[in-house]
């Protein structure tokens, strides 16, 4: 379905971005991997996405924190892939605690990586978009896009921010045929979430099963949504049934904002 496509993800090397790569990469897109890992674990990776999909596959070390970085992996994808026809921005990070208590540093973390990385990655790849008249952006939100938690002031912040930008962008480029839309999972179990699970166990005197399920008790349905499903709706989004489907915040939540 997507054979021809050039996809930037970025935050790959790990979780959902992981999956969003496969779940492109099965519909014959090219992909250019971005995130932390050690060297061998992103050869690795390249060498298996190539050979499992018969697809190009190359990977870009830039920060996401950083705007210069930013610019230059899109430029990259333009000339190793030939274009860049679909953006996932997905790298992200967590830090947990009370407003009063946030570190400031964590603070421009968040925002840098889960929201400002979005507006910089969209603003270098759009004139290419605008010019072949194609595009397919889509954003890693949240649940925390649409909802607040407590001890999360950043991260529901910059997620509340990411939708906004969709909408934004998503009206500038209608005419371009740029469709720009937020997925706002809840709860996946990935590192960033095992990280929390481990917090919450140890803040709270609990075992890991405790903690989990208490979290889970967020979602109607008591259990975790897959990176698989986030890959799937991905695909969709950039698929020519949602040709028409423009900023929205599309929800997978197990149930989480419908109470
Ligand atoms: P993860 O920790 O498994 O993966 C995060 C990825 O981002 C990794 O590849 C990491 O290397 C990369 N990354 C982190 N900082 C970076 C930086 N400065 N520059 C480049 N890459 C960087 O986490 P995940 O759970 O897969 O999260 C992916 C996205 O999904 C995030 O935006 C997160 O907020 C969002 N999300 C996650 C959940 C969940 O429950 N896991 C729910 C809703 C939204």
């Amino acid at each position: 379905m997507l054979k021809g496509k050039n996809a930037i993800v970025t935050g790959s090397t790990s979780g959902i971005g992981l999956a969003i790569a496969h779940s492109l990469a099965a519909e014959g897109c090219n992909i250019m991997l971005n995130g932390f890992a050690d060297k061998a674990a992103i050869s690795a990776l390249v060498a298996e996405l190539t050979k499992t999909y018969s697809i190009r596959v190359d990977y870009s070390p830039a920060d996401m924190s950083k705007p210069n970085d930013i610019a230059d992996m899109v430029s990259m994808c333009d000339r190793v892939l030939g274009s860049t026809d679909i953006l996932v921005n997905n790298a992200g990070i967590q830090f947990t605690a009370p407003v009063d208590k946030f570190p400031t540093d964590k603070w421009d973390s968040i925002i840098a990586i889960n929201l400002s990385a979005a507006f910089h990655a969209i603003k270098a790849a759009l004139p290419g978009m605008q010019k072949r008249n194609y595009g397919r952006i889509v954003n890693i939100a949240s649940v925390h896009g649409l909802v607040a938690s407590v001890n999360k002031a950043a991260y529901v912040a910059a997620k509340h921010g990411l939708v906004g930008l969709t909408k934004v962008v998503a009206i500038e480029n209608g005419e371009y045929n740029i469709t720009c839309n937020a997925i706002c999972p809840g709860w996946v179990h990935t590192p960033l979430v095992q990280k929390q699970i481990e917090d919450n166990a140890k803040k709270a005197g609990i075992s890991e099963d405790e903690a989990t399920r208490q979290m889970l008790d967020k979602q109607a349905m008591k259990r975790f949504n897959k990176p698989e499903q986030i890959g799937g709706l991905a695909v969709f989004l950039c698929s020519d049934t949602a040709a028409t489907m423009t900023g929205s915040p599309v929800i997978i939540d197990g149930g989480w904002t419908a109470e």
